[in-house]
């Protein structure tokens, strides 16, 4: 073992894959053997490995800038064109943008964003968020409160109470709906929850609701039709600002430009964005909020002072350079009309596991999707623990492919947005063979 201490992992693992390069939508190990990433990493290298134009750019740019920060209005003009490139783009309205590195230190921009505004305007009472269960918003001590997962919070005593976090339902109606509840009634039940924890805690008191739009870590739960109509209308009533976390959802992903388009959720008031914005070929993240939100908080500041909030690499010239290029990218070669296309045809491709014996429910949107692998499909009943997922996780390595399960037994698919149809279908083969391992697997062990 080397000394490194993990992220995400058992202290008690050992060492498990060493990737060494990548090239396309495959990454190749140190013995040389190919696996199609069929995660994008972490939900990120949108426009896959080896992309010159990235390479070259970040190579110009550290040539020339290396490096400059953001204090006191310090600018670049790299940082300026992205700034005007990505607040054209989102569908917020005279979007602002302030820049960290990761989508966790901008979700606690955020926070604070929030915090400074309710302060600006008068309404200092104005500060608890309203998050979902199982969902992700990060690991920070303030996006791990977000978060609405006991991995992410139980051994480190958090959420942490000075935050005001609130809890709310998953939108998830295979897991969450009650015996005989229709879809409608389902959604009617948990928005009603929302409305009731709101007028329990006083509108006056509550700023925001953060949601991925479709969630990602969490599992890959596609809310019901009409969820985010009923949501919007109820945080409208009391004036609670709509938070969309698109760290995974932005660019293309699901199906459209933002997961907030693929579902309806009309112009946010604050956006989060991070991994797929330079396509991961350099660490940058973005807290987008409206202008309105922003203007009232310029003349205030005189008297709140400095909005005493900044990272080093807060704008980060190489960073920007790289998201500039991607988003260029992205926008020359359509590449989030490809994806809509491509992810059409995975989702159909993944609907083909439906009537397996393992799988209980088979969602997603554009290129993002899982299976969830369940002991007993009739009732639906979880397996316990992860190990089914572990060992379905890694068949598909040994057959040369790269997943993630998630959310104990579910199997994540997010391929980069450059996947061809015959790449699909080679991802869907390798798929089919872990699958079949993987039920020997749960026969052998009477797991079922
Ligand atoms: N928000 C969402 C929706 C995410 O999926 C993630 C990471 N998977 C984060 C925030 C945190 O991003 P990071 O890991 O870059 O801190």
């Amino acid at each position: 073992m080397s000394s490194i201490i993990y992220p995400t992992t058992n202290f008690t693992a050992t060492e498990q894959l060493t990737i060494e390069r990548g090239e396309g939508v495959y990454v190749y190990d140190t013995n040389g053997k190919q696996y199609l990433e069929g995660l994008s990493g972490l939900w990120c290298t949108s426009l896959g490995y080896g992309n010159r134009e990235l390479i070259d750019t970040t190579a110009e740019q550290m040539g020339k800038l290396a490096f400059s920060h953001m204090f006191g209005g310090k600018t670049h003009k790299v940082g300026m064109e992205l700034a005007e490139k990505l607040t054209a783009m989102v569908p917020v309205d005279n979007a602002r943008v302030f820049f960290g590195s990761s989508g966790s230190d901008a979700n606690d921009t955020h926070i604070k964003m929030l915090r400074y505004y309710f302060n600006a305007i008068g309404k200092p009472q104005k500060r608890k968020i309203i998050s979902r269960e199982r969902s992700y918003h990060g690991v920070t001590v303030a996006a791990a409160s977000l978060t609405g997962l006991p991995v992410n919070q139980t051994n480190f005593d958090l959420p942490i109470d000075a935050l005001g976090i609130l809890r709310t339902d998953a939108p998830h109606y295979y897991r969450g709906a009650l015996a005989g509840e229709s879809e409608a009634d389902f959604v009617t039940r948990i928005t009603n929850n929302l409305e009731q924890l709101i007028l329990r805690e006083g509108p006056d008191t509550i700023a925001a609701f953060i949601a991925e739009p479709i969630t990602g870590a969490s599992g890959v739960i596609v809310p019901p039709a009409g969820y985010y109509q009923k949501v919007q209308a109820i945080l409208d009533k009391y004036d609670i600002l709509f938070w969309a976390d698109e760290v995974i959802t932005g660019f293309g992903r699901t199906g459209n430009d933002f997961g907030c388009t693929t579902m309806g959720i009309e112009r946010p008031a604050l956006m989060t964005l991070a991994k797929q914005l330079s396509s991961a070929y350099m660490p940058i993240s973005a807290s987008v909020i409206r202008g309105d939100l922003y203007d009232a908080m310029v003349e205030p500041s005189n008297k709140l002072g400095v909005f005493g909030h900044g990272y080093t690499y807060s704008g980060h010239p190489v960073a920007c350079a790289v998201a500039l290029k991607t988003l260029e990218i992205y926008q020359r070669d359509d590449i989030f009309g490809r994806a809509a296309r491509m992810g059409e045809y995975l989702q159909r491709r993944l609907a083909e596991f439906r009537d397996h014996p393992l799988v209980g429910e088979v969602r997603g949107s554009g290129l993002i999707g899982a299976l969830e692998l369940v002991a007993d499909k009739a009732s639906g009943r979880a397996f316990d623990g992860g190990a089914v997922g572990a060992f379905a996780q890694r068949a598909c390595e040994q057959h040369g492919l790269i997943t993630r399960a998630v959310a104990g037994s579910s199997i994540a698919f997010c391929p980069p947005l450059i996947i061809s149809e015959a790449q699909i279908d080679e991802l869907i083969e390798k798929f089919g063979k872990a699958l079949a391992d993987t039920q020997d697997f749960v026969t052998r062990e009477r797991l079922v």
